[in-house]
């Protein structure tokens, strides 16, 4: 067989060899040990909670050693692209801090020395190696039939391996003279790997996540190029991250099962393969047991769920991290400070089996990311939260920014910061009482208060509340009423001896709290009063006062 020529009828427009691509994109300058790693969705516009997740380890698995990150577009299933796919997906990476080095940074827009990214620009290129196996007679033309192919699926229902191989690779060794007949009668063909693999051989290899791996070789003579020359995943996988000087590969765990038609493919090619790390879906507790988190099921599942919901990003990358490595909680109370970034992250401490996304993780690692912020901060960002979806938050915040600020910062910026706020959407309801238009009232009592010693309290209250005491001397006068309504200033006194008072100074604190916020739990009461202003805290005791009083 002339596979020279039989190369040169198929691909007659392809005048380029290996080697003048191998020129243009040759060997990254790179310090030793940098790694080159990248994203390579397919445009469909969703990002999957678990796409963040493994391009943020695959991101920081490049910034950790001066690596590259970039972005590689697999759009050769032109059926399922959607327009303006490329801008959610990359503005849903720039959120949590993933700008790619080169790659497509923005829709239409390529950056870098390893251009086209997407592969859809590439075609010339694929068919320059397509046309390069067919020279060395490791490709071959293949013009079965769907009908055909569906054939020897339904007869190999129960042969343990499928596919095109053996007895079933029909068009393997055609002559060149069957070949032209075929060509001549117009058939669409596909082109095969003619795969060099034995069905006793063995396909070993190193996974960064799970550690070696041994599986049967691949003797499949898998489809390289489909009929309108357009390349499959396997085999512009291989040709892309050969050519892009990809050195680690980290991908969805549904590819383990390839991995021997790709090292097979990187072997004939003459390519080095790359590292493989296969990552574990993210897992989701349900009913006693575990499934994938579901772009279907779960809202939580799509990253704009975060960003809807105001999670900061700094929550959702602690907690990404979290979940990828179990040794970042330990690095993060030791450095309680220290920027992310600084984490080295490890892929052998990766689950193997699947993380498991847990919302009551999130908020708890949510609250303790805000509750470190400034006032400033909270306000600044919850401010631009509320803008896009919560209008009625935003148009609270503009009565009067300063004042939102500092009821922010009520309990805020001191040693031991209150935990209440795990997203900006917890704002509303955490400050409602703050606000006439928000505010319900609410005057159930807790403890040993009252409705009568609610009326005796809030009647002395009102006579002695002065916005302009410091909170020392407003707390000093609140235990100076305690007697004069029946209650004692010292909680010890009162345990020891309940029969002799109405209530302690606790008591007394709750009834004002209670009608002041309609809450009988909430960050500093001083505060919060001398926030609400004279006239508030007027109108509040007053309104409370009648309430009580009815009741008493
Ligand atoms: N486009 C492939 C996917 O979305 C990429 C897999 C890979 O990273 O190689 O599954």
């Amino acid at each position: 067989m002339d596979y020279n020529a039989l190369a040169q009828k198929l691909f007659p427009e392809i005048d380029k060899t290996p080697d003048y691509w191998e020129e243009k994109y040759p060997q990254r300058e790179l310090r030793e040990g940098a790694r080159v790693t990248r994203f390579a969705p397919s445009p469909t516009g969703f990002l999957h909670f678990g796409n963040l997740f493994t391009c943020l380890v695959s991101y920081k698995t490049a910034k950790d050693t001066d690596g590259v990150f970039y972005v590689r577009v697999e759009d050769t299933d032109q059926k399922r692209k959607v327009e303006g796919a490329i801008e959610v997906m990359l503005k849903g990476l720039s959120v949590y801090g993933i700008v790619p080095d080169e790659g497509v940074v923005a829709e239409d827009t390529e950056k870098g020395d390893y251009a086209p990214y997407y592969q859809s620009r590439r075609k010339e290129i694929y068919q320059t190696y397509a046309k390069s196996l067919v020279e060395q007679g490791l490709a071959y033309p293949c013009f079965m039939t769907p009908e055909e192919l569906d054939e020897i699926r339904s007869a190999q229902e129960s042969e343990s391996i499928k596919g095109i191989w053996g007895k079933w690779a029909k068009h393997r060794d055609l002559t060149f003279d069957e070949i032209e007949e075929h060509l001549k009668n117009g058939e669409q063909w596909t082109l095969r790997l003619k795969s060099p693999g034995s069905t006793e051989g063995k396909c070993r290899f190193d996974d960064l996540i799970r550690g070696k791996i041994e599986m049967p070789e691949n003797v499949q003579d898998v489809v390289l190029l489909k009929s309108d020359g357009i390349p499959t995943y396997h085999f512009a996988h291989a040709v892309d991250d050969h050519l892009m000087r990809t050195t680690h590969v980290m991908r969805g765990d549904e590819w383990i099962a390839s991995v021997p038609i790709h090292l097979q493919l990187f072997r004939v090619l003459g390519f080095k393969p790359p590292k493989y790390a296969h990552v574990a879906p993210i897992m989701k507790e349900e009913n006693g047991g575990k499934r994938k988190l579901s772009k279907r099921k779960d809202p939580e599942a799509k990253v704009t769920y975060y960003a809807e919901q105001g999670f900061p990003k700094e929550s959702v990358t602690e907690y990404i991290m979290t979940l990828a490595n179990s040794n970042f909680e330990d690095w993060r109370r030791v450095n309680q400070n220290e920027n992310i970034d600084k984490f080295p992250v490890n892929l052998k401490k990766m689950s193997v089996s699947g993380a498991l996304f847990d919302m009551v993780k999130l908020t708890d690692v949510s609250k303790n990311v805000i509750c470190k912020m400034s006032a400033e901060k909270v306000f600044s960002l919850s401010y631009e939260w509320a803008k896009e979806y919560c209008s009625e938050l935003a148009k609270l915040y503009e009565q009067d920014t300063e004042r939102a600020t500092a009821i922010l910062n009520i309990d805020r910026e001191n040693k031991k910061p209150r935990k209440d706020i795990a997203k900006w959407s917890d704002i509303p309801e955490y400050i409602s009482y703050m606000y006439d238009e928000t505010f319900v009232p609410c005057y159930e009592l807790t403890g040993n208060a009252t409705p009568a010693l609610a009326v005796k309290v809030l009647e002395k209250y009102k006579d002695t509340v002065n916005l302009d005491d410091d909170k020392d001397t407003w707390f000093g006068r609140i235990k100076d009423m305690c007697e004069s309504v029946g209650c004692t200033p010292n909680v010890k006194e009162f345990k020891q001896n309940p029969e002799a008072f109405e209530g302690h100074v606790g008591d007394v604190s709750t009834i004002i709290r209670v009608a002041l916020t309609g809450r009988t739990n909430t960050p500093d009461l001083y505060s919060i009063t001398a926030l609400l202003g004279a006239d508030r805290v007027q109108k509040r005791i007053d309104n409370a006062l009648s309430h009580y009083k009815e009741e008493a």
